[in-house]
């Protein structure tokens, strides 16, 4: 028996018989080649792969169907088909152009660091291009005809291989390499196969068709396990199952206290993939979309492209509320070029104020929101607001995009609500002035408020027990955001992390907070807790 240790990605634990996935070896043919033959083959060959991504779209989830999506919108990338034809007229076989081309910009984005969501979606990029060069070698892309569910072990997994197999063939996945923000993570998760990553090349070429417990909680894989080992893995298999159907039982269960007293639990996402994850745990709709993830660095999302990316959140929600939080750059630095060092620290510009001095890009994520408005219940609040005086800014730049979008005949919704992230305590302070300037809603963002109110940076672990998001100073500011909102019944929601631990859930419960937002993971288990909890 060797032990192998990677990193957990989605949790789970299995024992099944591994199945190596092999990648051909490209080759490609010398020439000489006659360009325009091969553009027509290669065009051919893009309307083939699209054919074959829209059939997995409508096998997918709305989560994986965003995923599909964006690798058929690249095959019709200008640029990106532009440098391939430019390729083949230099006399390169379509085959080798596509590769180049697509490893050159899947490398691209794999460098960009600092933004995990450009990372993830080379491996799509990767993932196109490998679908385009096996139509052109005329490969099956159902890479096996599995007759019984195993564990894949690969280098990298990519979305497609998810779904090149009939389901419930897979019973978990082991990488060698990978990221765990990788879309097939993503997807590993939402689809809830067992799966870990960077277990090591030494793994990959020891396993093929051997046995493996994968035990993707601990992030570690057994291979040829003992008669003992296995005997233990099959009682903790059936303990957890047993843990789960507990806890699944939950999602149908009533969101009531233990005296009655409704709540709502709503969840907070990066995008499409974990809203499917978060609804499939009985998450009623969306009360943080942290919407700074979908941008890259030096190539903001136009108008067109954030719409899709809204209005497939809202899919995703299936007719629940998704609040989407406008930029919070400088906090989630996923932008590169988004203002840096001191400036953009957690005192400087953040959130709204980064925005307002941007009132193009603004303009352009405000007229985005309110058109995807029209297809869902989709609400706006700003992050890092410090007093009216920036709600009012802010408001003034979303009559504009308003009056645009009237110019343009384009189909919006006028009455789309707009709220605030209470995370600053001037602002929690001033609650009541927000409510009288036509606020809609607040959110209170936990996370912030605790470091903000407990002068805390709450990325720093040596100064971790200043760091109190149910001190009692925290639970004035928020009773005064209650109070604030009561007048005029305005809805109030607590999200964050404390919004997601079950201690601190119940004691907002008591301050009268009656609507929770929380990562997807800590749904159920908050649920439990509120739900066993009296109101007050
Ligand atoms: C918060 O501040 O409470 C919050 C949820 O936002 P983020 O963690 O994205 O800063
Ligand atoms: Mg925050």
């Amino acid at each position: 028996m060797k032990v192998y240790q990677g990193k957990p990605v989605s949790p789970g634990l299995v024992l099944g018989q591994v199945s190596r996935l092999q990648r051909p070896v490209e080759r490609f043919g010398r020439g000489p080649f006659n360009p325009e033959r091969e553009q027509k083959m290669l065009d051919a060959a893009v309307a083939t792969a699209q054919q074959e991504l829209e059939m997995m779209m409508e096998r997918a989830g709305p989560a994986e169907e965003a995923i599909f999506l964006f690798q058929s919108m690249m095959l019709e990338d200008e640029g990106f088909m532009q440098n391939v034809q430019f390729q083949i007229k230099a006399g390169i076989g379509a085959a080798e152009a596509m590769s180049k081309v697509g490893h050159r910009y899947a490398e691209q984005l794999a460098n960009m660091k600092d933004n995990a969501y450009m990372q993830l979606r080379s491996v799509d990029i990767l993932d196109a291009t490998r679908r385009v060069l096996n139509i052109l070698s005329n490969r099956p892309r159902v890479w096996q005809a599995l007759d019984h569910p195993v564990i894949i072990a690969t280098d990298i997994l990519m979305p497609s291989d998810l779904f090149s197999v009939r389901s419930g063939m897979i019973l978990g996945v082991i990488t060698s390499e990978g990221s765990g923000q990788s879309h097939a993570a993503i997807l590993a998760k939402s689809m809830r196969i067992p799966a870990i990553i960077q277990v090591g090349s030494e793994f990959l070429d020891d396993c093929d068709g051997r046995t493996v417990i994968l035990d993707a909680a601990r992030g570690e894989c057994m291979l040829d396990p003992d008669a003992e080992t296995r005997q233990q893995a099959v009682t903790r298999i059936c303990d957890i199952q047993r843990e789960n159907e507990e806890l699944n039982a939950l999602c149908a269960l009533p969101c009531r206290t233990k005296d009655n007293q409704e709540f709502e639990l709503l969840a907070n996402c990066f995008g499409p993939e974990d809203v499917t994850t978060a609804r499939g745990l009985g998450a009623q709709g969306v009360g943080l979309l942290r919407s700074s993830y979908m941008m890259m660095p030096g190539h903001a999302l136009d108008e067109q492209e954030q719409y899709v990316f809204y209005s497939s959140c809202l899919a995703a929600a299936g007719g629940g509320p998704v609040t989407v939080r406008t930029f919070d750059f400088g906090a989630d630095r996923t932008v590169a070029d988004a203002f840096q060092g001191l400036q953009s620290s957690k005192l400087g510009l953040r959130g709204i104020r980064s925005s307002l001095l941007r009132p193009r890009q603004f303009e352009t994520q405000i007229c985005a929101l309110l058109r995807a408005a029209a297809r869902g219940p989709l609400r706006v609040m700003f992050p890092m607001v410090t007093d009216v005086e920036d709600w009012n800014a802010a408001m003034r730049l979303v009559e504009h995009s308003r009056q645009t979008l009237r110019e343009r005949g384009v189909e919006f919704n006028e009455n789309t609500p707009f709220g605030v992230m209470l995370s600053v305590p001037s602002a929690c302070l001033t609650a009541e002035d927000f409510a009288a300037c036509g606020c809609d809603f607040f959110v209170i963002g936990t996370n912030d408020l605790t470091q903000y109110t407990h002068a805390v940076d709450r990325e720093i672990a040596m100064v971790e027990h200043y760091y109190r998001p149910a001190s009692p100073a925290m639970k004035r500011l928020i009773t005064m955001v209650l109070d604030a909102a009561k007048p005029r019944n305005l809805p109030v929601t607590i999200c964050g992390l404390a919004a997601g631990n079950p201690d601190s859930a119940v004691q907002y419960l008591h301050l009268g907070v009656r609507s929770f937002s929380m990562s997807p993971q800590s749904l159920l288990e908050t649920k439990k807790a509120l739900r066993e909890a009296d109101s007050k």
